[in-house]
């Protein structure tokens, strides 16, 4: 097909051309003066995405789903006990891994398309009485499968309120980078993510970031572990190194999208750009006559909406028919919900003009698949958005054109 094709999956994101060149480089001895200096340009600035100043955030070169068990293994005992909750394919996943690395799992089954109620962590902290109480809650930020945020915020405030102890562990593969984060403020125990989302890299590293009560814990915890062990890592960042062979070339690319995000975006008009983009899908959706999957708009997702599609409309075939005609890749429906959504990508390095392409692409596709709605009818509805905000917007959304096609 000619033209580029567009990647709008919620994940892997589209690779910004600066980052593509900052990694085509030769491979570099990284026991070496230069790789100290990378380490050292990409740590402090890593923590300041997180929201971090006394955390220490630790790559391993791996997925979201290594990460996940780096979060764990580091701080839980095989045995101990964990509160997990189940709204969406990822936070049942995270619940399933702390069950297969030997924890009990109390996994709360809620709607697929809800936020996780703080209330319903309170009450949960607040019935757990017994002498085994829980060691950690498990907490998805971002729910790629269904395009819903939970406020971790007030999820922190459920904890003090019940004035349990348990660990605050949270998953922020699909929202570090873009959207607002604050591991300090929120007292979060451990965070984890993966390079390929917000972070705008190819897939390759895991992320994990530990607070002060999760070091300590770490020092005499934990489950029997080897190459998740942070405590080695820890230790030879402190020179700029690691203990094991690290993803040199994508590490080039994490400094790289460090200095757009953190220093020349910054991180405030990189969340806004977030936001704003995704009202131009939202308004698309509601345009359509379609339903967003996610129940509460105050939790609509700012990196990726999940459609629900019309009775008798599979989305597999959609997704098909976009990728056949149109060379567009969008979201499946995962687990429970396969063929009766499809997820649109919003997030990384994207700009009006690319969301308007990949809403107009959903349309067409909708359409040759039957659905009957009014072609350009959702690409118009997110111009009305992007020109109406355009005063306030202007800078953040030149800044977002930038971002994807500048050198
Ligand atoms: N957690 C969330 C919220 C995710 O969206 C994903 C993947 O999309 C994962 C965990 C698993 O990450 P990975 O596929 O990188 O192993």
């Amino acid at each position: 097909m000619a033209g580029r094709p567009f990647l709008q999956i919620p994940g892997p994101t589209n690779v910004p051309d600066r980052i593509l060149r900052a990694m085509d480089r030769a491979v570099i001895d990284h026991r070496g003066p230069e790789f100290a200096a990378l380490t050292h340009a990409i740590l402090p600035r890593l923590r300041q995405v997180f929201g971090t100043r006394e955390g220490a955030t630790i790559l391993y070169p791996t997925s979201g789903t290594g990460a996940w068990e780096a979060a764990l293994v580091n701080v839980l005992r095989p045995g101990e006990r964990v509160l997990a909750f189940n709204h969406g394919h990822f936070s049942a996943l995270f619940a399933q891994t702390a069950r297969n690395l030997g924890y009990v799992v109390d996994e709360v089954p809620l709607r697929w398309g809800q936020a996780l109620p703080p209330e319903e962590v309170e009450a949960r902290l607040r019935a757990d009485v017994g002498d085994r109480q829980y060691s950690a809650v498990l907490v998805v930020h971002n729910e790629t499968s269904t395009g819903v945020t939970s406020d971790v915020g007030a999820i922190r405030a459920a904890l003090d309120r019940a004035g349990h102890g348990a660990l605050l562990i949270v998953d922020t593969v699909s929202s570090l980078a873009s959207l607002p984060f604050h591991f300090d403020d929120w007292r979060v125990d451990v965070a984890l993510t993966g390079s390929q989302k917000g972070l705008m890299l190819p897939p390759g590293i895991g992320i994990v970031c530990a607070g002060p009560r999760a070091l300590a814990l770490a020092e005499t915890g934990g489950a029997p572990r080897n190459f998740f062990d942070w405590r080695p890592i820890i230790r030879d960042n402190g020179a700029g190194f690691f203990p094991y062979t690290p993803a040199t070339l994508l590490l080039f690319g994490l400094r790289e999208a460090l200095t757009m995000l953190v220093d020349e975006e910054g991180l405030a008009a990189v969340y806004a750009r977030h936001h704003f983009l995704a009202e131009g899908v939202r308004a698309a959706v509601a345009a359509w006559g379609l339903t967003n999957l996610c129940e509460d708009p105050t939790a609509h997702s700012d990196t990726l909406t999940a459609i629900v599609m019309p009775e008798g409309i599979d989305s597999d075939v959609v997704i098909r028919t976009a990728r056949e005609r149109f060379g567009l890749s969008l979201g499946v429906g995962l687990g429970r919900i396969k063929g009766r959504v499809l997820r649109i990508g919003h997030l990384g390095a994207l700009n009006e003009l690319e969301v308007l392409a990949t809403l107009g692409g959903v349309e067409m596709a909708l359409v040759e698949c039957g659905v009957a709605l009014t072609l350009g009818s959702g690409v118009a509805a997110a111009q009305q958005r992007f020109v109406r905000a355009e005063g306030q917007m202007s800078k953040v959304a030149g800044h977002g054109a930038a971002l994807v096609h500048t050198s």
